[in-house]
């Protein structure tokens, strides 16, 4: 067989699973053979029969012809008188390989002229020699000594009746049937010959090849191997149909392992966001809990600290110093604070249509003087206005923690891009893939020249308190709030590596209708197509 789609070789089926005892083709052979012998042994005795009938009735034929013949010439030669012309003709005939003695009796049945002198007139040919010559009429028998005679009554010179006999050896009869007991056993053999070979090629190259594909792909199966198939022969038999089948069956089976996989890789999805929003949820009531213990006596400690600070102009350099590290401090735990509440408050947000563009340069501006410090150039295309459905506060807080974590990514580069890059989508697919949506989604895209997130990483991101950076640079909240924030808005985050390297952090929100003004409008349907291609 030939497998259509496969180009594999079968799988060795080991002798040990071979069935002992007679192959398919040892037999069928044998089951032909002994048919076709049958046959051949009937059809060639027939045959033989036949010929060996049709051989006898034209020797005698030809031997009466001959003893006719004969006759009237030796009644010539006795009428004239002239016996030895007689003997002569006698001798002639007697010389033909199918004559084997003509023997010449006279009235007294006894024998006057020979042949040759080995011809002695037999003993069976005594009575048959009486018959003739009481009745005048002709005698045929055969002897013992393989011999055929015919017995003629002769008119001798005396005018009384004699007898002539001539026999016919009948051995080539037998030699002929042996010829053709030969011929027809030669041709027998040639048959079986013929038989044997084309059972064995067809066996071999019409049914075992085929099998042991089959046989192959069994095997295949049974060791879990569902993307095999067998080869299918041609010929549109039931072999051809089998392997069509085999091949179905395969596909049907691949498919339903592929089913079950999928729903088992979805159950383990679902499970780890269970434990994940379960984690959160824990996390988020004990967050809670201590942003509001700790909120209060924060905001003491940070008022008193201003107070001092304004009304000391006396104090000495050193307390001064103090104090401004003390507000440091308190304004980073403010910050952790407020990021725990975002990750476990219900949020309040504030719809409004949104260009999401003129959000981006809004954050743009703010980081623009640590990006110009570090080298790095931040790319803004020069787009419409792109409409988002969402909250001002909430995603200025998204856009800046990932400009931030972009900027920090490119710390140790001395340089590099900050580029930022929109689309829009009214397709299906992804809103089927995102979930809500109802005029498509607006597309931003923050790509950066740092170090990419290595690719263990990546899975882990987005989980709250994960991060890389070293003690008191980063709190590992900043995308799990901002990953809270944009599906709040119904949208979806997503972050991978760029093929240049660096990290792309891609955000999906659902786009809203501008604003209907006509220059609006117009923005819009424009922003309807790609926009802001990579520069
Ligand atoms: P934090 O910035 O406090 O570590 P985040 O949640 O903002 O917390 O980020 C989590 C982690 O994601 C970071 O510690 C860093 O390993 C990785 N990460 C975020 N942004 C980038 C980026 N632009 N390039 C490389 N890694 C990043």
């Amino acid at each position: 067989m030939a497998k259509h789609t496969r180009e594999r070789a079968p799988l060795p089926v080991s002798s040990e699973q071979e069935p002992r005892g007679w192959s398919l083709s040892a037999r069928l052979i044998l089951l032909l053979t002994l048919l076709v012998g049958a046959v051949m042994a009937l059809g060639g005795w027939y045959i033989q029969r036949q010929r060996v009938a049709i051989l006898e009735t034209a020797t005698r034929n030809e031997l009466r012809a001959h003893a006719a013949t004969l006759q009237i010439a030796l009644e010539g030669a006795y009428r004239d008188g002239r016996l030895d012309a007689g003997q002569r003709l006698i001798n002639r005939l007697s010389e033909t390989p199918k004559i084997y003695s003509v023997i010449v009796f006279d009235e007294h049945g006894q024998a006057t002229m020979l042949s040759n002198p080995t011809a002695l007139p037999s003993l069976r040919s005594a009575p048959a020699v009486q018959q003739v010559l009481t009745t005048g009429e002709t005698v045929e028998f055969a002897s013992d000594m393989e011999l055929f005679s015919i017995v003629m009554p002769l008119r001798l010179s005396n005018g009384r009746r004699g007898a002539v006999e001539v026999s016919q050896p009948t051995s080539f009869i037998a030699a002929d049937r042996g010829r053709a007991r030969r011929d027809i056993a030669m041709i027998a053999l040639a048959l079986f010959a013929a038989i044997a070979a084309g059972v064995m090629l067809v066996m071999r190259y019409g049914l075992l090849h085929p099998l042991r594909e089959l046989l192959g792909g069994v095997a295949a199966l049974g060791s879990g191997e569902f993307d095999y198939r067998v080869i299918v022969p041609r010929g549109g038999h039931e072999l051809t149909r089998l392997a069509q089948s085999f091949n179905q069956m395969a596909a049907s089976l691949a498919w339903q392992r592929n089913e079950a996989r999928r729903a088992a890789a979805h159950e383990l999805e679902l499970e780890r966001k269970l434990r994940q929003s379960e984690r959160l949820a824990v996390v988020g009531r004990i967050s809670a809990g201590v942003a509001h213990e700790l909120g209060a006596p924060l905001n003491v400690i940070k008022g008193r600290v201003g107070m001092v600070q304004v009304s000391g102009p006396a104090l000495p350099e050193k307390q001064r110093r103090n104090l401004t590290i003390i507000n440091a401090q308190v304004d980073a735990i403010t910050h952790l604070v407020r990021q725990l509440l975002d990750l476990a408050r219900p949020f309040h947000l504030q719809h409004e249509a949104l260009d999401l563009r003129e959000l981006a340069a809004g954050v743009c501006e703010l980081v623009e003087a640590d990006a110009r410090k570090q080298g790095v150039q931040i790319e803004l295309p020069l787009t419409d206005p792109v409409w988002v459905e969402g909250d001002r506060k909430f995603l200025h807080q998204v856009l800046l923690n990932l400009c931030l974590n972009g900027l920090q990514a490119m710390e140790r580069n001395g340089g590099g891009v900050l580029r930022f890059t929109f689309a829009v989508s009214t397709d299906h697919a992804t809103a089927a893939h995102i979930g809500r949506g109802m005029n498509g989604y607006t597309m931003l895209r923050l790509a950066d020249t740092g170090p990419g997130i290595a690719p263990e990483h990546l899975e882990h991101i987005f989980d709250p308190f994960f991060t890389t950076k070293e003690v008191g640079k980063g709190t590992g909240l900043g995308l799990s709030v901002s990953r809270r924030i944009v599906e709040e808005h119904g949208g979806h985050i997503d972050a991978a590596n760029g093929r240049q390297g660096g990290a792309v952090f891609t955000i999906w929100l659902p786009r809203a209708v501008a604003p209907q003004s006509p220059s609006a409008q117009a923005g819009e349907n424009e922003a309807a197509a790609i926009m802001g291609a990579d520069n």
